[in-house]
């Protein structure tokens, strides 16, 4: 049975409602929402208890306090009258307390042009409009922008998969943001919406989307208060308001068919590929999905030119980007940094040590490994930066200073991991708990065969992705599992 799409996407933002409202949702909260909407219970429920911030009884009274992996390296500990929350994503200032904050221009390190002060001016946007559909294409090609998502697909390449399906198609902002260490799009929300605003005009310009929705981060309330402004004061720009849609937790939600499947009011786990959502996506239109980041390196692009976008960064990776930088240094935030930048740069911009010598980096977090100090020459590129799986990802990059803070991260990131996987298939609901046992436990045997089936037979990046920080602890720093 499928229902009308009108009554189905209802249901995510009736949740939240419902949550903010209640602190929690349960089934007959669920049933009530089901009625309104004139879907079945069942359905409701099915959803509702998948997103994990709905379980959760809102701590009222009690102050969170971060245990994310910034913080916990940091030594953060939930004391009388606090409780403990997953990262809060304000690693710059780690050990993070507190709510959601705006965040800060402080933690802005460094910037180029995409975190430079905003315009004046819609610049980038009049010469888009100026070259039409195919002179955008042309420019985006020319500028060889990858997504900053992860992934680092072509932009260029993805819009005009989904053009060339000449069907109505669908633009997803993905702002959801939920891995841990990462906050360079909340940096980018809320200090730059402007620019933010700007790119999403000349996607808009370029794609005509039937339909635009911006899906941000249930938790972040400063980038959605930020974000509702700049979408108030600049909206005239678009030809018309996008939906914006709040998540309602979970790691997997990030992953762009799990973010339709909450979009469309079904249980948020990922699809099945093929299709790809530029052939089938949200509702069953072929759909782009670029992240923040990479919406407002459109406004640079298009202000700039493509050729001094390419001028920067490398001939196969152009361009600048965020890195979300946390841990052991002096300055931890946000730098904007040209592609193909070493870690050993990087951690030199950040200050250094904060106090004792960096013996470790973590690169892509969760989905990412750790790295020692003897290959911080390795530049930041898209793909792997090292076999065991440290990757550049979504640009987090946490700075370790012993071997105790090594093996406290690796067996985080493993339990974080069993415990964000949606259970849609077996080799990650069942190999992400068993693998971090085995590591807790020093009781290795198979467990190179477990990560390596994890790998190749995960249906989502979240398995499949899950032995890097195992595999890269495990293999430079043997003694610490044993
Ligand atoms: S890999 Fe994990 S998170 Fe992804 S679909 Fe399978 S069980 Fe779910």
């Amino acid at each position: 049975m499928d229902l009308p799409s009108a009554a189905r996407s209802g249901l995510l933002p009736a949740l939240v409602e419902a949550h903010t409202r209640c602190g929690a949702i349960d089934a007959s909260e669920a049933g009530r929402i089901a009625a309104g909407l004139r879907m079945p219970a069942a359905l409701a429920w099915e959803a509702a208890s998948s997103f994990p911030d709905f379980e959760r009884e809102t701590a009222r009274g009690a102050e969170p306090v971060c245990v994310g992996p910034a913080c916990l390296a940091a030594g953060a500990i939930a004391g009388p009258g606090q409780v403990a929350v997953e990262c809060q994503h304000r690693c710059f200032e780690a050990p993070a307390a507190g709510e959601d904050a705006p965040f800060p221009e402080s933690a802005i390190r460094l910037a180029g042009p995409l975190l430079a002060p905003e315009d004046t001016d819609w610049r980038g946007l009049d010469a888009a409009r100026a070259s039409g559909r195919d002179g955008v294409l042309a420019g985006l090609e020319r500028s060889g922008l990858r997504g900053r998502g992860g992934a680092y697909f072509p932009v260029a390449s993805k819009w005009s998969a989904a053009l060339a399906r000449e069907r109505p198609l669908a633009l997803v902002v993905n702002a959801e943001e939920g891995e841990p260490g990462v906050y360079k799009d909340r940096a980018l929300l809320c200090r730059r919406p402007r620019r933010f605003v700007e790119g999403l005009a000349i996607a808009i310009e370029a794609l005509a989307p039937a339909v635009t929705v911006i899906f941000l981060n249930g938790r972040a309330q400063g980038a959605m208060e930020s974000m509702r402004s700049a979408l108030e004061s600049h909206g005239d720009i678009l030809p018309a308001a996008p939906r914006v849609v709040r998540g309602g937790g979970g790691y997997v939600l990030g992953e762009e068919t799990t973010m339709l499947n909450a979009i469309e009011g079904r249980k948020p786990v990922p699809r099945v590929r093929p299709p790809f959502p530029v052939e089938s996506g949200l509702w069953g239109m072929p759909t782009v999905v670029n992240n923040v980041e990479t919406i407002a390196s459109l406004a640079v692009i298009f202000r700039e030119g493509a050729a001094a976008f390419r001028a920067r960064g490398t001939a196969a990776a152009p361009g600048t980007r965020l890195l979300s930088v946390s841990g052991a240094v002096a300055r931890p935030g946000v730098y904007e940094v040209e592609m193909g930048v070493t870690i050993a740069r990087v951690l030199e911009m950040a200050g250094g040590p904060a106090a004792r010598p960096i013996v470790a980096a973590l690169a892509g977090g969760p989905s990412g490994g750790f790295l020692p100090e003897s290959t911080f020459g390795t530049p930041l590129l898209p793909g792997q930066l090292h076999a065991t799986g440290a990757a550049l990802g979504a640009g987090g990059l946490l700075f370790l200073d012993s071997p105790a803070a090594v093996r406290k991260t690796a067996l985080y990131l493993a339990e974080f991991n069993a415990a964000e996987s949606c259970g849609k298939c077996t080799p990650c609901r069942e190999g992400a708990p068993r693998a971090h046992e085995m590591l807790a436990s020093g009781n290795k045997a198979g467990l190179e065969d477990l990560l390596e089936v994890m790998a190749v037979a995960s249906l989502c990046g979240l398995g499949q992705m899950a032995p890097g920080p195992i595999r890269s602890a495990l293999h430079f720093w043997p003694e610490l599992f044993a």
